[in-house]
């Protein structure tokens, strides 16, 4: 053959292999991008922060429904066991300070989870700048994120809950009254805050206390004995942030006589879960939600005798 009839053949077959390429499907990525999410309260920049989501064993951790209930429940959301469960936390900036709410689970969930960190960084922010650490409560997925090999998250940071949940979860008397699956969350508390107690930034409060300006706790107990929410108020705009009063909300919104078996009372979770639901829907407060999807921010709206969940509507920039 010519040399030149060599050179359209072989041009022919690069350019059959470039259209052949572009043509080709494009490998799915199968990853999300950074948990955050921004909203203003007033003066106050608040960003939801993504810990990861768990296959959460709805059917064998709901309790005081019949089964039927949480299938015909889930079935009407669109969903079905186990379904994805949420570990959300909140950055607050106040202009001043800035005040974390609940760390997520650091490494104590496995691979799902302890995404805080990471994310938190997305965010623009670095674990250093954080002033205080709030948690609701001691579960391995509020507190697990407070340490990395041991070692202080939030070096400088003051650490606070409230003293009756310090002294439930930190006391290793209390392990052997608990059910047995529990035992491993007294282990985790006690690790977790150790570090904070030896560095005296361990500052348990009492009762319904005025944290920092515009910040109150307000005991919501049940799903553990000292479990909390913080109540954020900036220009008359206020978020609930109520940690876990809400694990399922198809279930627990519909019926919130539902408790999970993580309820240390569950007769008093039920009060504390009426008591919070009501509240959000009657003052029309923002509710941060450490189990609802993220971002977990949203309002709760009376229907009848049961409630619904809203959303807040997503702002590509967040608006005063
Ligand atoms: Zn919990």
């Amino acid at each position: 053959m010519h040399s030149g009839a060599w050179y359209v053949v072989i041009l022919g077959i690069v350019i059959a292999a470039w259209s052949y390429d572009a043509l080709a499907a494009a490998p799915q990525v199968k990853t999300q991008g950074p948990g955050f999410y921004r909203i203003m309260l007033g003066q106050f920049e608040v960003t939801a922060l993504l810990d990861g989501t768990h296959p959460f064993p709805i059917e064998t951790v709901v309790e005081g429904v019949p089964k039927s209930e949480i299938a015909n429940d889930l079935a009407r959301d669109f969903l079905h066991a186990p379904v994805q469960g949420s570990i959300n936390a909140f950055l607050i900036n106040t202009g001043s300070k800035l005040i974390l709410i609940d760390t997520g689970a650091g490494v104590l969930y496995g691979n799902c989870c302890g995404l805080l960190l990471g994310n938190l960084r997305a965010a623009g922010y670095q674990p250093e700048q954080v002033d205080e650490v709030l948690l609701t409560h001691l579960h391995k997925d509020h507190v697990g994120g407070i340490i990395a090999n041991g070692a202080m998250v939030f070096p400088n940071a003051v650490l606070r809950t409230s003293q009756v949940e310090a002294d439930y979860w930190l006391n290793p008397a209390n392990k052997p009254k608990a059910p047995a699956f529990l035992s491993t969350f007294f282990d985790a508390a006690i690790a977790s805050v150790a570090p904070y107690v030896a560095a005296n930034r361990f500052k348990p409060f009492s009762g319904d206390f005025e944290l920092d300006s515009g910040i109150r706790a307000m005991a919501l107990p049940g799903h553990t004995p000292g479990h909390t929410a913080y109540l954020i108020e900036s220009d008359s705009k206020d978020l609930l942030v109520w940690g876990d009063v809400v694990h399922v909300a198809s279930i627990q919104l519909r019926n919130p006589t539902a408790s999970v078996e993580y309820d240390t009372d569950a007769p008093a979770a039920r009060r504390s879960r009426r008591f919070a639901l009501k509240l959000a829907a009657d003052k029309h407060y923002l509710v941060g939600a450490a189990h609802i999807a993220f971002p977990g921010l949203g309002h709760i709206r009376q229907d009848g005798n049961m409630y619904d969940w809203v959303p807040v509507n997503y702002e590509a920039t967040p608006a005063p």
